[in-house]
């Protein structure tokens, strides 16, 4: 078997980690598996490089940026190495160059574009386990990219597609998948096995376990995935196409706190400003998530979004530039806002999935400001104030605990 395991900054956080790491990669290849590893920075030193940066440079070139990041990662694969080697296990640490992992230009956002497999395979036939950085790319010009945070997970699930591994292990600080964040949510409960698709929309809705990137790339190559503890041996949570189990509802609660709301007022109620509004934000690769618009009234509309607390400040900038070309007539931004999902398969097929919820808002007293729905979510923009109650109804109302 070829398995790809990747670990998370904390399960290499320090040196009493990374042997246990490394005991558990070398538990697989001593079966006769081939063993790719992939790793992040370790603990929060991707963090402690940002405020490093920020340090000398608020506003630094996103080039040298993730210069400065891909350090994280390649510090974790070398002493990978030193510890496997130490424990006389054949190993070989790769950086993004060294294997070749091609991503797009923009930095500190850059996809995966295509890996070669070529070092990679040479190395596992000679018996070595492989231990690659995650979160970092190479673009056309030679220069390192990064993925994004948290974008290790991408790492590995590309890495399995493209050496078209058995398994997909991907190893972090909780013991998998769960109904809402165990931290927040007392009655939170464990997953056996969710959908990409359920996965896909609590990874983009602030659940934190996966990048999202990495379970939309699981689906498309259709790589199953194993998310479980490096500090444990409990099972995990199997992210695939269908899952066996009775269908419950819903199957998880997330609440993200980092989203910002802006409201554009006053636009004159006339077609195409919609998409002179957000052809300005998607020319500064600003991702706007929900959107809302009022309906026109004596002559103008309102039109109110969400966005990344961390693009508020370029997205209102833009905005602020462009006021002569979109004629608004006020612009608000707001930052005490949290978005809060219900996420499931099974509302596909049950009417009153989004009443409930409201309805347990409703109890709580809690108000909600904006509401946008699909197939297999209900999303709700409430007080930021609000969330972690909000959610903890939400969680109960839907019944997820055992
Ligand atoms: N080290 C990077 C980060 O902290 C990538 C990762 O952990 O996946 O975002
Ligand atoms: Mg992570």
């Amino acid at each position: 078997m070829l398995i790809v395991k990747k670990f998370g900054g904390t399960s290499v956080a320090d040196k009493e980690r990374i042997y246990n790491v490394a005991r558990r990669c070398i538990e697989d290849y001593n079966k006769g598996n081939d063993v790719v590893v992939v790793l992040s920075a370790m603990g929060k030193y991707t963090d402690e490089l940002i405020a490093m940066a920020q340090d000398i440079n608020e506003k630094p070139p996103k080039r040298e940026m993730d210069m400065l990041l891909s350090i994280g990662e390649q510090m974790s694969v070398a002493l990978m190495g030193m510890a496997m080697n130490k424990l006389k296990i054949p190993a070989v640490s790769l950086n993004a160059f060294q294997v070749s992992m091609h991503t797009t230009s923009t930095h500190g956002n850059a996809r995966l574009k295509r890996i070669d497999t070529e070092r990679i395979r040479r190395e596992l036939e000679n018996r070595r386990i492989v231990i690659v950085t995650g979160f970092q790319g190479v673009n056309k010009y030679d220069d390192y990219t990064t993925l994004g945070r948290g974008g290790s997970d991408t790492t590995a699930v590309a890495l399995a597609a493209a050496l078209h591994a058995d398994a997909c292990e991907i190893y972090t600080d909780v013991d998998g998948i769960y109904t809402a964040d165990p931290r927040k949510v007392k009655h939170a409960r464990k997953l056996k096995e969710i959908t990409y698709d359920e996965m896909l929309d609590l990874a983009t809705l602030g659940a934190g376990v996966l990048h999202n990137r990495s379970v939309e790339m699981a689906k498309k190559y259709g790589v199953p995935l194993v998310v479980r503890s490096s500090l444990n041996n409990s099972e995990g949570t199997v992210v695939k196409e269908e899952v066996s189990v009775e269908r419950m509802l819903i199957s998880g609660v997330a609440l993200d706190t980092d989203a910002v709301r802006i409201a554009v007022i006053g636009l004159k109620d006339v077609p195409g400003m919609a998409f002179r509004l957000f052809d300005i934000l998607a020319r500064r690769n600003i991702n706007v998530d929900m959107i809302l618009q009022s309906i026109g009234r004596s002559g103008t509309k309102d039109i109110s979004f969400t966005v990344n607390q961390s693009d508020l400040d370029e997205a209102v900038a833009a905005l602020e530039d462009s006021r002569a070309r979109l004629g608004y007539k006020e612009l608000h931004s707001e930052r005490n806002i949290a978005k809060l999902s219900i996420v499931g398969a099974g509302m596909m097929s049950n009417p009153g999935v989004a009443a409930k919820m409201f309805e347990s808002l409703y109890n709580e007293n809690v108000n909600i400001n904006m509401i946008a729905t699909s197939e297999i979510r209900v999303t709700v923009i409430i007080q930021e104030k609000d969330g972690v109650r909000a959610m903890n109804a939400v969680h109960d109302a839907f019944d997820l605990s055992d």
